[in-house]
């Protein structure tokens, strides 16, 4: 019964939500925007526009900084971060700029001091290089070694391969929740678990769950997880690091300065106040705290089943629509629960190609290797054209892309760099 009301409710989705988007009244070339480049980034809802208009406006002071109001209004933010993830405490929440900034933050503050030359940090074979070459670049500072977990036939990390791969050299394993190539969802409370019995801290790559799924910290048992707010609705330039507590305390500051002192002496040590604020030196970005607090609610309210079977209903449609059209290829499966993500190629013609014909048919996708490069080399592929979804993309959209393959032909990219990689 709950499941055939999530179902119906996941197919009036775009209905109900399509207003609230004023960038998808535009139009391109007199065509309406198909927009299907959302695991890039996500267009924003009126409500976060307003919030982060109306910040400015009327709120806007310098967090932390004075003895007045407006300046103390900030804890609603890391509680609203705190609920969205299910974290034990609003102290575990960390904002950053992005994910990229936090795996960095991680690979430079946290791991520095707990990773030597004898050990090894693990990564899968699916990563974004944003969760990537922090780990690699850590263990060419530190002497570590880089293991990279592969990745099977289908695109998927298998849990006996990732176990196989885990002994009692392996200070940190970070993995991604979910694909940003073939939205493929890994099984990260078995991958946390494995992990953690070989003696190894968890860092998850939460990019492409977050706009997709309900994400509980405490069910993963993650030690740190990290988003970027503009896939999820939200402004660019704001992200989360979580980090379990314990584990939050472990982390040096990453920059120092404003905020992060309690005291400063010359004559002694500098003191510095507890995690988050330690964490975030600066004048923090007040605005897109405000704004991603706006989105993550609207999400919120909107219900991450209902979403969760929203992509679903996408996935399989373009899947299926994609099937009915020679020399298309989708790659990877995307298994029983796909997450907002479907890859293909064209036999023939350059990823690039197909991406500038489905443009001149105002559809967005997005062409390339998707900074997963490691993951591409492992399909053995030049590149992809990838559909991603959101909340307003309709099955209507789906079948336009579908029907505008069918006339794709090669073009300057596939005459002159038939073979050549581009990002
Ligand atoms: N990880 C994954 C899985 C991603 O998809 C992305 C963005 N494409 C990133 C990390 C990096 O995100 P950002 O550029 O917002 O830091």
């Amino acid at each position: 019964m709950v499941e055939m009301l999530v179902a119906s409710a996941a197919r009036a989705v775009p209905a109900t939500v399509r207003g609230d988007f004023p960038i998808l009244g535009a139009t391109s070339d007199g065509m309406p925007l198909t927009y299907l480049d959302n695991a890039a980034t996500a267009q924003k809802p009126q409500a976060v526009l307003d919030a982060l208009v109306g910040y400015y406006a009327t709120a806007n002071s310098n967090v932390g900084r004075g003895y007045y109001r407006l300046s103390h209004a900030s804890t609603e933010r890391y509680e609203v971060v705190r609920r969205f993830l299910n974290a034990g405490s609003a102290d575990e929440i960390v904002f950053t700029r992005n994910t990229t900034d936090a795996v960095n933050m991680l690979a430079d503050s946290w791991a520095h001091g707990q990773v030597g030359p004898d050990d090894q940090v693990l990564v899968t074979g699916m990563e974004h290089n944003s969760n990537m070459l922090p780990w690699r670049r850590l263990c060419e500072h530190t002497g570590a070694e880089l293991v990279v977990v592969p990745v099977d036939h289908a695109g998927r990390v298998r849990v006996p391969d990732f176990r196989d791969a885990l002994g009692p050299r392996v200070r940190v394993a970070a993995i991604a929740h979910v694909s940003n190539v073939l939205g493929t969802v890994n099984p990260v409370r078995d991958l946390v678990d494995a992990a953690h019995r070989a003696g190894a801290t968890v860092v998850v790559d939460g990019a492409q769950a977050v706009p997709h799924r309900k994400v509980d910290v405490r069910a993963l048992g993650a030690d740190f997880y990290c988003f970027s707010e503009h896939k999820a609705y939200g402004p660019m330039g704001i992200g989360v690091l979580y980090g379990r507590r314990d584990r939050l305390e472990q982390l040096e500051p990453y920059q120092v300065g404003g905020g992060t002192v309690k005291g400063v002496r010359l004559d002694a040590p500098v003191r510095y106040v507890p995690a988050p604020g330690r964490l975030e030196a600066g004048t923090p970005n007040v605005a897109g705290a405000v704004a991603l607090a706006a989105a993550l609610d609207y999400l919120d309210e909107l219900g991450l089943d209902v979403v969760q079977a929203h992509d679903g209903l996408l996935v399989r449609r373009a899947v299926e629509a994609l099937s009915t059209v020679d020399r298309i290829r989708t790659v990877g499966r995307p298994g029983a629960d796909p997450s907002g993500i479907v890859s293909f190629t064209v036999d023939g013609v350059h990823p690039y190609d197909v991406g500038g014909h489905l443009d001149a048919h105002g559809i967005a996708v997005r062409s390339g290797v998707h900074c997963a490069n490691v993951f591409l080399d492992a399909l053995g592929l030049l590149g992809t054209v990838r559909m991603s979804f959101a909340v307003y993309n309709t099955e209507e959209e789906v079948e336009r892309v579908a029907a505008a393959r069918r006339t794709v032909r090669p073009g300057p990219w596939t005459r002159d760099h038939p073979n050549e990689r581009f990002l």
